[in-house]
């Protein structure tokens, strides 16, 4: 078996033209949407990842502003920022660039973020919401997880998809998305037993452990669909949680790292922009 490769640019470049339409509606209809990015203190990596939102926006006609904050601020000025931002009726989503300096409580940071401007999807309110199948914000990655496995032709009623990593921000949402789909869904995290044995049994594996080139072709049932949430920095570049080049003759499908969940993760943040602009329009 060869493994098709799944491209997560030429997803991205579909979702975002299909995004761009919803935009001109939008504006049509007098409503402009509008990204608010916060950034306390001065990460490179954060630095990079706000820039390219600024670059996705100006491209799709979204007004962007960025608020900068030191890294020596206390909660309630953050708290206080975010208010400011929640309150302000020409802001339709808002993002929190992470991770936040130390000393700064993440979780209470991200629960002040409004639902309706929570394009991330990270206020607990959102997966609550989730949790419950109500329309609410979705955090992007697991929801670009989803998508590359559907464009690699996965209907996922009644597969066996198993989801390696139980964090909020990508294991959780993708785990209840996929049930959500009617999926039989297994959580791994690092106390489960017999991990290989658990992730043979996927028709569609999702790995976000953040572990380079952990899962290795003996953990792959032959002809499953492999999405690669992982994005790890090694000497020898950017490698995602499998072994891709193993795995190649094993899967039915992978996505690559670099191009597959990074740019559709991107492109669905677009999407939660156009959706949060949308229910206030
Ligand atoms: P995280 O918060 O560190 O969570 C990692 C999860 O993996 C935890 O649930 C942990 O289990 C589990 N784990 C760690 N080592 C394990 C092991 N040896 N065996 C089994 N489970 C293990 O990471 P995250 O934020 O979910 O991110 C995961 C990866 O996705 C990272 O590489 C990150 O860079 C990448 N990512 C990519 C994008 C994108 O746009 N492509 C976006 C977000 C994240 P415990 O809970 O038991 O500790």
């Amino acid at each position: 078996m060869n493994a098709k490769i799944v491209d997560g640019k030429a997803l991205a470049a579909k979702l975002k033209s299909s995004y761009s339409a919803q935009i001109e509606d939008l504006k049509a209809r007098g409503v402009e949407p509008k990204l608010a990015v916060l950034m306390v203190g001065d990460d490179p990596a954060s630095e990079v990842y706000a820039g390219q939102k600024k670059k996705n926006c100006e491209k799709l006609g979204i007004a962007f502003e960025m608020d900068r904050l030191s890294a020596s601020s206390t909660e309630e000025q953050v708290l206080a920022a975010l208010q400011t931002l929640n309150d302000d009726p020409t802001v339709t989503a808002i993002m929190v660039e992470m991770p936040l300096p130390k000393g700064l409580d993440n979780n209470k940071v991200q629960a002040a973020i409004c639902p309706e401007k929570d394009i991330d999807g990270a206020n607990p309110v959102n997966l609550g919401l989730l949790a419950s199948g109500l329309p609410c914000m979705r955090a992007c990655t697991p929801s670009a997880a989803i998508a590359l496995a559907e464009e690699a032709g996965v209907d996922f009623k009644g597969k066996k998809v198993v989801v390696l990593g139980r964090s909020v921000t990508v294991g959780k949402p993708a785990a209840l998305i996929a049930l959500e789909k009617h999926a039989t869904v297994t959580v791994c995290h690092s106390r489960t037993v017999d991990l290989a044995g658990e992730t043979r049994q996927a028709d569609v594996l999702i790995a976000a452990i953040g572990k380079p080139k952990f899962v290795t072709a003996d953990m792959v049932k032959p002809g499953a669909v492999v999405i690669d949430v992982g994005i790890n920095s090694t000497p020898d570049g950017l490698v995602g949680d499998c072994d891709t080049e193993a795995l190649m003759s094993v899967a039915s499908a992978i996505t690559p790292v670099p191009g597959g969940v990074g740019p559709v993760t991107n492109a669905k943040l677009i999407g939660n922009i156009v959706e949060a602009a949308s229910r206030r329009g």
